[in-house]
């Protein structure tokens, strides 16, 4: 037999399922691993789900989104974003991954160096391995808040640095991103004709303040930015994101949509629109249990000692576990079979955190509370 392709075959697998398969199969086990809202998709917004399955709204798209669509996003991203855009612009497509990765693949290329951040969620350090390219590490450390360094970023940069890849609020930290880290960001990118890659999947969940788009301040059209559906309206199941691109770029992200996957599910459009054009009450609810939440396991945490620092957004903690040891991937499993809670190992989001397991405040209140102390008391009778 011939070898499969090369790059394809040498993917890492994403570190999580493991320990995901390993809690399924713990009776009784708290899920803290899970990077999925436990809310329902909003009723109004399945309610249009329901009416264009029943109107026969059933067929193919254009590649870039219904127009309806197109026209709800320029309302939400002028209203919530200030970011200024045409049809032009945007590319809807199934799920932020399809947008992120059709944005990975329409700038980068063999030989291409990518500013990624180190810990970051695992997909944009797969693709742009997969292309040929070479994902750099810039470091967020939890002395920071989880924050990047500009000096760092400034080394890091290279002759063949192609883009920046940003993501705030953070999977997995919760850091975010202050704007004015965002406009030296942007200088940087100016400076060295870098692209800049935000992805903003997590914009809703901003504790204190409101989510600022690096994208409203792309004077010179450097800037894709990512947003979608999933965590924002509880919708991971109907895969709905959009990349907001340079006019050229987008027509190439929509190139590719086309191969890919022809278009975003039409049901899913129409829930969409009803998503962006209704209120946004149920969208705040939500944000402020992820609040409550962040606030409960921060109490857990400073109750042991064991505070590092406060998450300002997404749904997610890491939770330094170094008295446990060195590699994160076995305390995770050692915690799973000790108190029966499942956390996500800090190396499945970069070599920075074999010391680290990140929590999902994705579940329920008490859940957080037992199993954060659960992990808590294992960690302190170690000491
Ligand atoms: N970006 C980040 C940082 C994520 O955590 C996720 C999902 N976990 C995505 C993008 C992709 O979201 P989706 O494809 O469900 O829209």
């Amino acid at each position: 037999m011939k070898p499969m392709a090369a790059r394809a075959a040498a993917m890492p697998p994403f570190e999580i399922r493991d320990i995901m398969e390993l809690a399924w199969q713990t009776p009784g086990c708290i899920h803290l691993e899970v990077g999925q809202p436990n809310f329902s998709t909003p009723e109004y917004i399945n309610q249009a789900g329901i009416e264009a399955i029943q109107g026969g709204f059933t067929g193919y798209t254009s590649a870039r989104g219904i127009p309806e669509l197109q026209e709800a996003i320029c309302h939400k991203l002028l209203q919530r974003n200030g970011i200024k855009a045409t049809a032009n612009n945007i590319t809807v497509c199934p799920g932020a991954v399809t947008a992120l990765d059709s944005t990975v693949m329409a700038l980068v290329e063999q030989g291409d160096e990518v500013l990624i951040p180190d810990p970051a969620w695992h997909n944009p350090k797969a693709i742009i391995g997969f292309l040929g390219a070479t994902p750099v590490p810039y470091t967020l450390k939890p002395e920071t808040g989880f924050l990047p360094d500009m000096q760092e970023l400034k080394k890091l940069v290279s002759t063949r640095t192609k883009a920046i890849v940003i993501n705030t609020p953070a999977n997995p930290t919760g850091g975010v991103f202050p704007r004015e880290l965002l406009e030296g960001i942007y200088t940087l990118a100016r400076k060295h004709d870098l692209y800049v890659l935000s992805d903003e999947i997590y914009e809703e969940f901003v504790f204190d303040g409101n989510h600022f788009s690096i994208k409203s301040i792309d004077d010179d059209e450097r800037v894709i930015s990512i947003f979608g559906l999933s965590k924002s309206h509880a919708m991971t199941g109907w895969r709905l994101g959009y990349a907001i691109a340079p006019a050229p770029i987008s027509e190439v992200v929509t190139k590719l949509q086309e191969a890919l996957v022809s278009c975003a599910s039409s049901i899913s459009q129409k829930a969409a629109v009803a998503a962006l054009c209704g209120p946004y009450d149920e969208v705040e609810k939500m944000c402020q249990a992820y609040k409550r939440r962040r606030d409960i396991a921060l109490d857990v945490l400073r109750g042991y000692g064991l505070y590092e620092y406060t998450p300002g957004g997404a749904f997610y903690l890491m939770v330094n576990v170094s008295r446990l040891g060195n590699d994160s991937s076995q305390i995770a499993k050692q915690l799973l079979r000790e108190t029966k809670v499942a956390t996500a190992p800090g190396t499945a989001f970069g070599s920075s955190m074999k010391q680290h397991v990140r929590i999902s405040l994705a579940a329920k209140e008490d859940d957080i509370q037992t199993g954060l102390e659960r992990i808590c008391r294992t960690i302190t009778s170690r000491a």
